[in-house]
């Protein structure tokens, strides 16, 4: 990496990070959180996907570490390859916490926010599994009560928006017609100095 550009040195002084979902439909169709922390995304894979609904609590199985080029994948990953099938950019923007993040993971408790396109508002991931060295932990993924929730009979968001934030298409449209997939190559090659990636222009400090 280069060194950091003003935009990027911003958000991190201010405990804003790029936070991604992905719809991903592999061996089974489930959802990606990817939280930015420490220079990688940390990674829930969510198989029921995000829920508006303060009283659902989702099962949200922590994965391995992700580079943050993966922030815009979308298209088809080839059969071979971790994750092959079909995958969508289903949300993106920024998130913040007033926790320690290293600490929060440790405790298996993280409260956080989220300010993106489609999920908003007050979030928690508390872990079930005792003990943190279980292999694949299992947490449950929560929406606060907040402005910003809503019981699942009023609105099922993953229903009512289930396109793409980059592409506005979905994923049986991507599946058919798909973008050429980069992320291999964009793994290999180094990004060009002082270039963050395009979609933290999205967003209004
Ligand atoms: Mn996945």
């Amino acid at each position: 990496m280069g060194q950091p550009t003003y935009r990027q040195k911003l958000l991190f002084d201010t405990g804003l990070w790029r936070f991604v979902v992905h719809k991903h439909a592999a061996t089974r169709l489930h959802y990606d959180l990817r939280l930015e922390h420490a220079g990688v995304f940390k990674n829930w894979a969510v198989p029921c996907g995000p829920c508006l609904d303060p009283t659902r609590h989702r099962l949200a199985v922590l994965v391995k570490d992700h580079t943050i080029d993966c922030a815009g994948a979308e298209g088809i990953i080839p059969a071979g390859l971790y994750g092959a099938g079909t995958i969508l950019l289903w949300d993106r923007g920024i998130w913040r916490t007033d926790q320690d993040v290293d600490w929060a993971l440790r405790i298996g408790r993280l409260k956080f926010k989220l300010r993106g396109k489609k999920l908003k508002g007050s979030w928690s991931l508390t872990r079930m599994t005792s003990e943190s060295s279980a292999k694949r932990e299992k947490w449950l993924l929560s929406k606060e009560n907040d402005t910003e929730a809503k019981s699942l009979s009023e609105m099922d968001i993953l229903v009512e928006q289930p396109a793409s934030v980059l592409s506005g298409r979905t994923l049986a449209e991507i599946a058919r017609d798909p973008p050429p997939f980069v992320r291999g190559k964009s793994r290999r090659k180094k990004p060009p100095p002082n270039q963050p990636p395009l979609f933290l222009d999205d967003f209004e400090l």
